[in-house]
């Protein structure tokens, strides 16, 4: 920790700090440039993977790193810091890892795992489409049986890395329920189209994947029929959120870290625009925001990591309280920059146009404000 008030130990400090290291080497110095030609080079997730950080959630024995979910939160807090567009490719490559560790059979696992944890095949997340996004049960993309395969029609958007990945996990309707497949990115019928200048996040490399006829065979299908949305869609989305509330913490962090040394430095008034009480009180609330978002972030980690039956409404959580306050502290340290915040080249505006991204991916605010209240625990009183 460079800066804040923290409750981490010291061996989850020196966890963060050395992916903190490969941060501030590989990563933060080029956030800046990767935003503004809209792309992170291929070499930046190479690297990952040799760093072993792509394997974080597949076993030992598929060539995985096997974190526990406090070191995978803690480790999407230092790329968070640095990058949330390349945060955001580790983001949905986890969430393809961990739903063919959870929900692949033997032979998918050894054909896919060991390529996913290297690096040498990245995955995406085709869930979204462009009239069903929160409200997913409303996909329109079809797969159909066709012999000892099936044939998936329909359009993808919004796809994070979808530019750049190797390996699709997509969700169709099929039989009247839905269900999940891996599809490769060379498969005939499978067409990707970028998606570039999006508000934020805008090298995580967005595309948009149209499935016409696309033929795939019967080891695509991943879990049982009729299982893609509930349960494998909903636990891929689990730690979809989880890594975005972590990384979320690492935006907030960066703002803190950026709007203390701003503040301490730029003078008006006859002293450093810190002196000022009312700049103090944007720092105080954005300290004690991303010190609370931790906090939260490192709660969920232990108790998904226990399988407690409260680790998903504590997830939920952690995302909304992450990604809330990540964008007010965006906002503020914009603010604390003045016109140095608007700046095209500086970070300010990158970090606040990505901060915004946080409140709608993975369960928007709006989404995420209805169900917390449905998930708190409550155990009736029996007269
Ligand atoms: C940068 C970026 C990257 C993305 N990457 C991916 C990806 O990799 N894979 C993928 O599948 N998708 C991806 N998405 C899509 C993302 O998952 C959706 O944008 C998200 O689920 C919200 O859906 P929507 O945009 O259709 O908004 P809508 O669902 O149309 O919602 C619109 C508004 O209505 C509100 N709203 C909706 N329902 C309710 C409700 N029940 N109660 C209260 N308010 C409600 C929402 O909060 C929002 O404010 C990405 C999106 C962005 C912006």
């Amino acid at each position: 920790m460079r800066a804040g008030v923290h409750s981490l130990t010291d061996v989850q400090n020196k966890i963060l700090q050395s992916h903190r290291r490969f941060t501030e080497d590989e990563i933060a110095p080029h956030a800046n440039a990767w935003d503004q030609v809209g792309r992170v080079p291929r070499e930046v997730v190479a690297a990952m993977g040799a760093a072993g950080y792509l394997g974080a959630l597949i076993p030992a024995e598929y060539g995985g790193t096997e974190l526990d979910m406090t070191e995978f939160g803690l480790l999407n807090e230092a790329i968070g810091f640095g990058c949330s567009s390349v945060r955001s490719v580790l983001t949905v490559h986890s969430m393809v890892s961990q739903a063919v560790t959870r929900w692949g059979n033997p032979d998918q696992r050894r054909a896919w795992l060991p390529r996913l944890a290297s690096g040498e095949q990245v995955g995406a997340f085709a869930l979204s489409e462009a009239e069903a996004g929160s409200d997913v049960a409303q996909i329109a993309t079809v797969a159909e049986n066709d012999g000892d395969g099936y044939v998936l029609s329909g359009t993808k958007r919004w796809i994070t890395y979808g530019q750049g990945a190797d390996v699709f996990l997509v969700f169709a309707r099929h039989n009247g329920r839905h269900s999940a497949f891996v599809v490769g990115r060379d498969t005939p019928g499978l067409t990707v189209t970028p998606i570039d200048g999006m508000l934020g996040t805008r090298a995580s490399m967005l595309a948009e994947l149209r499935f016409d006829k696309c033929r795939v065979p019967r080891s695509a299908l991943l879990g049982r029929p009729g299982f893609g949305l509930a349960p494998i869609a909903a636990a891929a989305l689990d730690v979809g959120r989880y890594s975005v509330a972590w990384g979320s913490v690492g935006l907030a962090q960066s703002c803190l870290e950026l709007s203390l040394g701003h503040a301490r430095e730029r003078r008006a008034f006859g002293g450093p625009v810190f002196d000022h009480q009312l700049v103090q009180r944007l720092i105080t609330d954005m300290a004690t925001g991303v010190s609370a978002a931790r906090l939260l972030c490192l709660q969920a980690g232990e108790l998904v990591q226990s399988g407690a039956p409260t680790a998903v409404a504590a997830v939920w959580m952690a995302k909304y309280w992450a990604s809330t306050s990540a964008f007010r502290a965006a906002s503020d340290t914009v603010q604390i920059h003045g016109a140095y915040g608007c700046d095209p080249d500086g970070s300010p505006q990158r970090l606040f146009r990505d901060a915004k991204v946080m409140e709608i991916i993975e369960g928007s605010t709006q989404i995420q404000q209805t169900m917390i209240a449905r998930l708190v625990p409550y155990e009736e009183k029996r007269s």
